[in-house]
């Protein structure tokens, strides 16, 4: 057991070591109140963020959270007014955009490249001494 500070009400307390930072009275709040909008938007389908939050009383900023967690998705996120952490775009799920998600995947690989040539260069060609994968 871990001691960790509540992503929301800051208490410390004893972290499982999975799951959401939250401590055992906010975890259930934060549980509650999930349901409470997947009930309101099972029947509102594609409800703005304002509507969810006067039907349910749960605030925007925790929609928002529930949205970057991926545990919730918005058709309509700009109502909700989650955006991407690298262009500001309106996201639906997690932090980045779709295009951003692909532009990192496409850069982390073009670098990944190069490293590989690096070490190439560096490692003496041999048959016998260079990494393999076993077979
Ligand atoms: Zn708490
Ligand atoms: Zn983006």
């Amino acid at each position: 057991m871990e001691l960790k500070n509540c992503a929301t009400c800051h208490r410390v307390f004893q972290y499982p070591g999975y799951g959401y930072i939250l401590c055992p009275e906010c975890r259930r709040t934060d549980e509650a109140q999930f349901q409470l909008v997947k009930k309101f938007l099972d029947q509102y389908p594609g409800a703005e963020g304002k509507e969810v939050f006067l039907a349910t009383g749960v605030p925007i900023n925790t929609l928002i959270k529930w949205v970057r967690e991926e545990r919730l998705i918005s058709s309509n996120a700009v109502n909700l007014g989650a955006v991407c952490d690298r262009c500001g775009k309106p996201v639906s799920s997690g932090k980045l955009c779709p295009d951003c998600r692909k532009d990192i995947v496409d850069k982390f690989k073009e670098t990944e490249a190069e490293d590989i040539e690096k070490v190439e260069k560096i490692l003496p060609k041999s048959k016998n001494n260079g990494m393999r994968f076993l077979q």
